[in-house]
């Protein structure tokens, strides 16, 4: 079987990514440090530790494996924490990205999916965000992951590096079976944070800013059920064996929902009240980020079928009552 060799397989999204590989005939080797994954969420292949940043861990993990291609997850991920501290995010995502690439090129993996942002494209007047606009973050996560498009773009025209990136909206919900799901700590999501509330496990959900320029003053994202992202990443993997060459797609579904929409419909599923606070913005946030993705459904033919508010948040919920992770 060939191998996809996956970082940050330990975490939230990897760990749903290496599910659909191993049901797709893929064996996922999880390349991933434990700095916030999860050696319990490897479940579907052999796992590696490692760092991003030590090559020599690499270069060994790529003659032992051969993988066919890299999914490339591991990075910090946090918008707030870019702010405070940006150099961890150059340092770890950029820097890590770089070695990781070089490593790849240099076994003869010239096949490379990876995990890019709606951050990338930053504050744009409310427009839906095409795979064409313009590229301005506004926070160190965003700047961190475009630094990462552009090197790739790079090792393409030196290397021939064949790439697709996927520029994510806003990821939820969970493996439907439970196998695995989202469990960060400490979590700074804003569904995970919600169900937090309504099960009292945190006094109340802090809502980060009420003044947006938007219908009912909060921010709007747009949500993409985590397992239909993976789908995408199959569909993408494949393009790229396929021999189509590099490609952007983005990951949304067009559609937005207001952090008080999601508030909402959290506490319709639970059926349980949704304790929370009117707070202060939160450094880096933009107003609204929706995408166009008609891209991905038309050039690779994705159909986030399950990416409606509420079946993400059923699923979440479910997951947040029964499953979690412990070092
Ligand atoms: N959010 C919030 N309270 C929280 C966490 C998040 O109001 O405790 C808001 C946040 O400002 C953003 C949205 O929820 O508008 C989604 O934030 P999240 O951190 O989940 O994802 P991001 O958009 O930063 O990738």
């Amino acid at each position: 079987m060939s191998v996809v060799l996956v970082t940050g397989g330990a975490g939230y999204i990897g760990s749903h990514a290496c599910k659909v590989l191993a049901q797709n005939g893929f064996t996922p080797v999880t390349v991933d440090n434990l700095s916030t994954g999860w050696a319990q969420a490897v479940k579907f292949g052999p796992f590696e530790q490692g760092d991003l940043q030590d090559r020599a861990r690499l270069d060994e993990i790529f003659a032992k494996h051969k993988p066919v291609a890299v999914m490339h997850f591991a990075a910090f991920s946090q918008v707030g924490e870019s702010m405070s501290d940006p150099g961890l995010y150059w340092r770890n995502n950029v820097g890590g990205s770089l070695t990781l690439i070089e490593a790849a090129v240099a076994a003869g993996c010239q096949n490379f999916v990876f995990s890019s942002t709606c951050a990338t494209y930053g504050e744009q007047d409310g427009v839906a965000l095409t795979e064409d606009s313009v590229q301005m973050p506004i926070n160190a996560y965003g700047a961190s992951k475009r630094a990462i498009e552009d090197i790739l773009t790079n090792f393409e025209a030196s290397h021939g590096l064949n790439h697709v990136i996927f520029r994510y909206f806003n990821v939820a919900g969970a493996d439907p079976d439970g196998e695995v799901g989202e469990f960060h700590q400490p979590e700074t999501h804003l569904i995970p944070l919600v169900l937090d509330a309504v099960e009292g496990k945190r006094d109340a959900l802090t809502i980060y800013g009420t003044d947006y320029d938007t219908p009912d003053g909060t921010c709007i994202r747009d949500y993409v059920h985590v397992m239909d992202l993976v789908d995408a990443h199959v569909l993408g993997l494949n393009w790229l064996l396929d021999g189509k060459g590099s490609a952007a797609f983005n990951l949304g579904t067009g559609t937005g929902f207001s952090v008080r929409e999601v508030v909402d419909a959290s506490g319709a599923i639970t059926n349980k009240p949704v304790p929370m606070i009117e707070g202060e913005r939160r450094a880096g946030d933009c107003t609204k980020l929706v995408s166009g993705s008609e891209k991905a459904r038309d050039q690779l033919g994705w159909d986030p079928k399950r990416s409606k508010m509420d079946a993400m948040v059923r699923d979440a919920w479910r997951w947040h009552q029964n499953g979690h992770y412990d070092r």
